[in-house]
């Protein structure tokens, strides 16, 4: 395999696609790597010229999550989310770009199995062991977005700059369809290079684990307000990062036996979130 280290974003952007892949931390990478789970010729060394700097409301996707949980120009929902993600270790090597891209963590999907997500028949969670999985969405796979940073961006209406146009960050994400069972919707050769993140009036992220730390959200709760507006983004309970109408909406999700127990938490900690950031109950 071949490291690339690109001088330049337009060299980097050059160089992706037909089998090269971009490396920024590697903390998600290296593993599905190592593991069989992607496939590279070469990896384009992406650090040094994806921008990484926090400036008021821009961000680079360069920019780790240690980085951001201690900045105080960072909302507070988005520094909360980085302090809830991974561990201090995978914080000070894993940027916000990176993280946003992270596959799920089906076990299944990690394990190799032929599943409809890897391109097989059957989602084997829905009939499996799935207390982890979805509760909205779950129609073909049935994975939890683990992303605690994609349900505070796109709770606090973030917007991003890709070397090939600029999208809300809730437009990166896709549920995946039988004709195409990508979840987002970057293309191979594109870069994220920096996120538009406004200051809302209040905002905060609640995330439930099964230990305090170093754990991916069974479910995470992320709430904004600006103005009249208020945004609920919820992380771990659909193929992608799931946005709510209002607390009501949770009557409509989909839980499988083994999940149902999440509507009951995500309720708890919608109402929670709501009363900290100072919205009235919806
Ligand atoms: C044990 C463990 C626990 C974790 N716990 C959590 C958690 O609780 N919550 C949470 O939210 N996350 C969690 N994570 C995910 C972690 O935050 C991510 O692995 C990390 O942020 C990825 O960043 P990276 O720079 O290392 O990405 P890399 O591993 O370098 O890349 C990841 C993917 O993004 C692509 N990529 C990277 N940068 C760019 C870019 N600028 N433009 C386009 N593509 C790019 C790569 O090609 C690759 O596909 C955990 C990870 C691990 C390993
Ligand atoms: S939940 Fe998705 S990733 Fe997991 S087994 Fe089912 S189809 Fe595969």
């Amino acid at each position: 395999m071949e490291l690339l280290r690109p001088s330049s974003v337009e060299e980097a952007a050059a160089a992706l696609g037909n089998g090269s892949v971009a490396l920024a931390g590697g903390t998600e990478l290296v593993p599905l790597l190592r593991d069989g789970l992607a496939r590279a010729d070469t990896l384009v060394h992406v650090s040094d010229v994806v921008p990484r700097g926090i400036d008021a409301r821009k961000i680079g996707a360069g920019a780790t999550l240690a980085e951001l949980e201690v900045d105080p120009q960072v909302p507070q929902a988005l520094r909360e989310a980085c302090s809830l993600a991974a561990s201090p270790q995978l914080r000070s090597m894993g940027s916000i770009g990176g993280n946003l891209l992270q596959a799920t963590r089906c076990w299944y999907w990690r394990l190799g199995f032929d599943c409809w997500l890897h391109g097989g028949e059957k989602c084997f969670a829905k009939d499996g062991a799935h207390r982890e999985h979805a509760i909205f969405g779950n129609d073909l796979c049935a994975s939890a977005h683990p992303s605690d940073i994609a349900a505070a961006l796109i709770a606090l209406g973030a917007k991003m700059r890709t070397t090939k146009r600029e999208l809300p960050v809730a437009e990166l994400y896709r549920l995946p369809t039988a004709d195409d069972r990508n979840v987002t919707t970057l293309a191979p050769d594109e870069l994220i290079l920096e996120l538009d993140v406004p200051a809302p009036e209040a905002s905060t992220y609640l995330k439930a684990m099964d230990r305090r730390k170093w754990s991916f959200a069974l479910v995470g709760v992320a709430a904004a307000r600006s103005a009249a507006e208020v945004r609920i983004v919820l992380a771990g309970v659909a193929p992608i990062p799931w946005t709510l109408d209002s607390a009501a909406a949770l009557d409509d999700s989909t839980p499988l036996p083994g999940t149902a127990y999440k509507v009951e938490v995500a309720r708890a900690l919608v109402r929670r979130a709501l009363e900290g950031i100072g919205a009235p109950a919806r």
